[in-house]
């Protein structure tokens, strides 16, 4: 069903390419890849020398330029063959939108021509450390300046895509005693002698690798930090205020799959003599993942115009990435109770979307941590 969706039909075109290449390239591999825990390169090459790379990079640099509100169909496409995948191929690009927000025009040169565009770099954004994770302002990461450079030290952990990165946005406190508003960005390269680490062993999102990223005074040119000393807190938090939306939209396509599937199923299931569909109990349960998954997307529209029109976040962005991500698991598990003990087995796709769905109110900001905002919002402002 398309409802809920205001297709364009430049949009229709772009997801039909995206669609027909992930179900050819990806869909026959996914649970392999899932098993192994393996990103599929060979389908990111394909992807993008089908012109489907950089969606957000401006046309200048050689991107598609694409507003969020079309971004966000596109990463929830892709999501339905693999919300891992989709969250990987996409975040690179994604990750992207810190220097091209704030870096000087030099460096978008740099990164984003050369590194992104022309080498199809993958850039990582390592944040969270061991003791440092919903309460990031407490990093103790450190970028030490040392005459034209900074000497960084520190560890940090649960770097989505650090395995296969060639480019860090790596948040360091230049300043202890300043707590949030000494924290600043560094570009760092894999050649500046950055480590990845101990690779995790996930229990979903599989395609998209996680590790650690160690730092031992590793050196780069003054010139590698974004923007102003000091500001990097604050970068961070407005790109995590809108790339919530394309990562919580990968979700979504999970959620749509795991759907799709139980409606099949339920239709040609019998128990009692009669399809399972046929039940008032059932088929209630499938009209409400279809009500609340349409409510969701119709949310992540409305966030994405929100911030293509450049207005404020504040309260859209927690609460998009709240009740979109707790229904993209409460409908994989409703999904999954349709299959009954089928949903279980791994025989089955169900347990893989609900192993999928389950980060979706971990990362980016927990679910807590996003209440929070809002409780302390409406605090201040009734
Ligand atoms: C697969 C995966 C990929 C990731 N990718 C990246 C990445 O690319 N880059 C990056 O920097 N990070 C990444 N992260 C880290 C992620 O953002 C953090 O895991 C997340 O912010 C939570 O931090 P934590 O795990 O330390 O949990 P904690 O902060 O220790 O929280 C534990 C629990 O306590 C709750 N809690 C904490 N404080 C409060 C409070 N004040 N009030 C109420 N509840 C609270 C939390 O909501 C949570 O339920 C990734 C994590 C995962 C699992």
């Amino acid at each position: 069903m398309k409802n809920f969706k205001l297709i364009k039909p430049e949009q229709e075109e772009i997801l039909g390419l995206l669609k027909s290449i992930a179900e050819k390239e990806l869909a026959p591999k996914v649970a392999e890849l899932d098993e192994k825990g393996e990103f599929p390169m060979d389908v990111f090459n394909k992807l993008a020398d089908a012109g489907l790379y950089a969606m957000n990079i401006p046309e200048e640099y050689g991107g598609l330029g694409l507003d969020l509100k079309t971004r966000v169909l596109l990463h929830e496409e892709l999501g339905k063959v693999d919300a891992g995948f989709s969250f990987a191929f996409f975040i690179n690009s994604n990750n992207a939108d810190i220097i091209l927000d704030y870096a000087t025009d030099e460096a978008q040169k740099q990164y984003i021509a050369r590194k992104v565009m022309e080498e199809r770099a993958l850039i990582s954004v390592c944040i969270t450390e061991p003791n440092a994770g919903s309460d990031a302002a407490a990093m103790t990461t450190t970028a030490v300046r040392d005459g034209d450079d900074y000497i960084l030290n520190g560890t940090k952990c649960f770097i989505s895509g650090a395995p296969l990165a060639d480019v860090f946005i790596v948040c360091a406190k230049t300043d202890k005693t300043k707590g949030a508003k000494g924290i600043s960005l560094f570009m760092v390269e894999r050649k500046d002698g950055i480590k990845v680490s101990k690779e995790e062993n996930k229990m979903g999102i599989r395609l998209s690798s996680t590790a650690e990223v160690v730092l031992e005074d590793v050196r780069v040119p003054a010139s590698n930090m974004i923007g102003k000393e000091g500001e990097g807190f604050k970068y961070i938090m407005g790109y995590l205020e809108h790339v919530r939306f394309t990562t919580m939209a990968c979700g979504l396509g999970a959620a749509q799959h795991a759907l799709d599937l139980a409606v099949d199923y339920a239709k040609t299931r019998v128990q009692f003599g009669q399809p399972i569909i046929k039940n008032q109990a059932l088929n209630f349960k499938l009209a409400d993942i279809h009500i609340r998954i349409s409510a969701a997307r119709s949310m992540l529209q409305y966030a994405a115009a929100v911030a293509d029109e450049h207005l404020p976040m504040e309260d859209v962005s927690p609460a998009t990435k709240v009740f979109v991500s707790d229904t993209t698991v409460w409908a994989c598990n409703e999904a999954l109770q349709i299959f009954g003990g089928y949903g279980y087995m791994k025989e089955y796709p169900m347990e893989k979307l609900y192993r999928d769905a389950r980060i979706f109110p971990i990362f980016e900001g927990t679910n807590e941590i996003q209440k929070l905002v809002i409780a302390r919002l409406l605090e201040k402002n009734g």
